[in-house]
This record gives structure tokens, C-alpha cells and sequence, in this order.
């Protein structure tokens, strides 16, 4: 099912908590809305399955307006961090639940409810739990539980909030593959909320950053970690090192120490790098120079921090047998950087 969100707001008591976002998720994406505590994703989630209506701009499903329909007439299926299960309800009937409600009429016997729930135990890997109850499950098994209960209603659009974010870090990567796994069998259009941004970029086929009630940036992992539309994506997605520059005539200069080429105009602007987009250079070449004040082992790199004379601290990211001490005064330069207009500041970068 295609969603297609227009100029959508929505105004809490007087409060903007999304302004103007417009976005076209296609049936059968796995899209995730990354970004920090109170940028909007649960809103706008919320506002996709109908549990809350828009101020301003519309939601299309398919052809469909949906803006005004209830969660009901939208069929989506939705999972929480914790939504729950019915505790006094077996595995199997947690599961059918959403069939056992329908009138009547749509209602299917029983029987088939049951049959149902069994091939979606066997679907989320819970093969012959049907007749468990919630208590006896681990965190992660129940929301394997709580997704084929979404499923069940065999849903247009599956809509998650932070599915797993109740779940120690092992399991949450297991379940993060496994969801993988599933949609892709499933094929269904998949809309999840997480502010973890390894989850959003290992899983999603695009990912919808999202500040301060806005998106920032559509795009693939690859579009968002090496083609950041803003300052925020790119500090939102890694750790970044913000540097002070000058453009003049197709140089970039720090400090008066030339440190690349560009295409852009002349005038001030920001540079941004990641830690392992630095490299040493050798005694008395042009570089940004600093102290070494803090050298350590990280997996297999060495992670060093220089504190400089201007601009505070630089993170670099190292091999392993990269040289430098504590105390050493060494140079470095960017291999790989981006732009942006001069107003970036550390300031606006999110924590
Ligand atoms: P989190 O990761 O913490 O869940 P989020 O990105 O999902 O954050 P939202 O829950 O969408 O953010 O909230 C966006 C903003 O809207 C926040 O400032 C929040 O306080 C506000 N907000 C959300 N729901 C309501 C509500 N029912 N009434 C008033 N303000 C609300």
C-alpha cells in the first residue's frame, strides 16, 4: 500500500509538534523515522494509523484519503515497546484477538482463527507456543507475539514504535535481523519509529530523519551517512568533528593552513569530519595542530583525542599502531569532509 503524507501538522494545545512534513512511503518499503526524543516520529507515526488526526495536510492510502478514518477503517497493524499482551489470554488467543472482535459478519469461525494463530507462530519462529500464556515468554518472544498479532489482521500497513527498544541489546539484534527476514518474506509496507540510529540504518530501506517536528532528510543509509543534507543529519548519524573554515578561490583554509579544494563559493562555512576521516601527517607538513590529550584502544582502532589553541577538541579515529601519546603535539588533516553554511555550530549539533 502506497501512504502518501501531505503538508501535515499537528498542534498540540498551542504546540507545534510537526510542522508541514510531507513524505511518500511505496507499498511495500521498510521505512524507518529516525531522530532524537520529541523530534515529532511518534506523531507522525500516530497520525499514519489514525490514533490521532491532523491539524493541517492529508494521508493518503493508496488513492484513498485516510486523514479523518479511524485506526479501524485504515487497517493497520501496530506494535509498541510495550504493548502489552492480554496476560489472562493464551499465546493463541493474544493472537486472533483482533479476528474474534470483527462484526460478525466478517468474522471468521473459530476454527479458522486458530488455524491463523498457528501459521503465525510458525511465521515469527514461535512454532506450538499457541497455548502459553505472556508470563511464560521471554521480552523478546512476546513481541515476536505482539507482531503476529498485528499480522493477524493481515493489516495494510504495519506501523512499529520502538518494537524492540524494551529489550536488552543482544536480543534487540537478533529481532532487528529477524524483522529484516520477515518483512522481506512478507512484503509488507512497514513504517518504525526507533532513535537508535545503527537500528534505522542496518534495517530500513530509507530512512526519514526527523528534528524538531520536520524532516530533515529522506534517503538510504548510504544517502544519509555520506551525502548528509544538514548539519544535523550529519552529526545525528556519527560522531563529527566541527571545524571553522574559509573558502578562497577553491581552497579551503583553517587557520590560514590550507587543508583542501572545493567547488564552492568564497566565504566562511563550517567543515565537518568524521574521527576516521583524519589521518596523521608527518612533522612540519600544513595541518590542524593540537596535544594529545587523551590516546585509547577501541576494538581495532586507537581512538585519540588533540585538544587545539581555537577550536577546542578533534576526535580522530586511528589504526591500531598509530603512533602518539599523551602530551605529544601532532598534526592532522581531513581526508574526506563536508561543507556547510558557517551558522553550524557545535551548539547546534544534537548530543
Ligand atoms: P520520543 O523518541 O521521546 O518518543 P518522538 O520523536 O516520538 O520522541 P513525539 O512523541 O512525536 O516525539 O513528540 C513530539 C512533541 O510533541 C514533543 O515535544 C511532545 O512533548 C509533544 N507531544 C506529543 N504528544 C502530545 C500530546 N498528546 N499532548 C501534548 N504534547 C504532545
Amino acid at each position: 500500500m502506497d501512504i502518501s503524507v501531505r503538508h501535515l501538522a499537528k498542534e498540540f494545545d498551542g504546540f507545534r509538534a510537526l510542522h508541514d512534513v510531507s513524505l511518500d512511503i511505496r507499498s511495500g518499503e521498510l521505512i524507518a523515522l529516525l531522530g532524537p526524543s520529541g523530534s515529532g516520529k511518534t506523531t507522525l507515526l500516530r497520525l499514519i494509523a489514525g490514533l490521532e488526526f491532523p491539524s493541517a495536510g492529508t494521508i493518503r492510502f493508496g488513492q484513498e484519503d485516510a486523514s479523518l478514518k479511524s485506526v479501524q477503517e485504515r487497517n493497520v497493524g501496530f506494535v509498541f515497546q510495550h504493548y502489552a499482551l492480554f496476560k489472562h489470554m493464551s499465546v493463541a488467543d493474544n493472537i486472533g484477538f483482533g479476528l474474534s472482535v470483527r462484526p460478525r459478519a466478517t468474522r471468521p469461525s473459530r476454527a479458522e482463527i486458530r488455524r491463523r494463530a498457528a501459521e503465525l507462530l510458525d511465521l515469527v519462529q514461535l512454532p506450538g507456543l499457541g497455548e502459553r500464556y505472556p508470563a511464560q515468554l521471554s521480552g523478546g518472544q512476546r513481541q515476536r507475539v505482539a507482531l503476529a498479532r498485528a499480522l493477524a489482521i493481515e493489516p495494510r500497513v504495519l506501523l512499529l514504535d520502538e518494537p524492540f527498544g524494551a529489550l536488552d541489546a543482544k536480543v534487540r539484534r537478533e529481532l532487528r535481523r529477524w524483522l529484516r527476514e520477515l518483512h522481506d518474506r512478507t512484503g509488507h509496507t512497514t513504517v518504525f519509529v526507533t532513535h537508535d540510529q545503527d537500528e534505522a540504518l542496518e534495517l530500513a530501506d530509507r530512512v526519514v530523519v526527523m528534528s524538531q517536528g520536520r524532516i530533515e532528510q529522506v534517503g538510504s543509509a548510504a544517502d544519509i551517512h555520506d551525502r548528509p543534507a544538514s548539519p544535523f543529519v550529519f552529526s545525528f548519524v556519527g560522531s563529527s568533528n566541527i571545524l571553522p573554515v574559509e573558502v578562497r578561490g577553491g581552497e579551503i583554509a583553517y587557520r590560514g593552513t590550507v587543508l583542501g579544494r572545493t567547488e564552492d563559493a568564497d566565504g566562511p562555512r563550517s567543515l565537518f569530519v568524521r574521527p576516521y576521516d583524519l589521518e596523521l601527517v608527518s612533522d612540519g607538513a600544513p595541518g590542524i595542530g593540537g596535544t594529545v590529550s587523551l590516546a585509547r584502544r577501541s576494538g581495532g582502532s586507537r581512538i585519540i583525542e588533540i585538544e587545539t589553541p581555537d577550536d577546542g577538541r578533534i576526535e580522530l579515529e586511528l589504526p591500531a599502531e598509530a603512533p602518539g601519546s599523551v602530551g605529544d603535539r601532532i598534526a592532522v588533516r581531513p581526508r574526506r569532509w563536508h561543507l556547510f553554511e558557517a551558522a553550524a555550530s557545535r551548539a547546534d549539533a544534537p548530543v
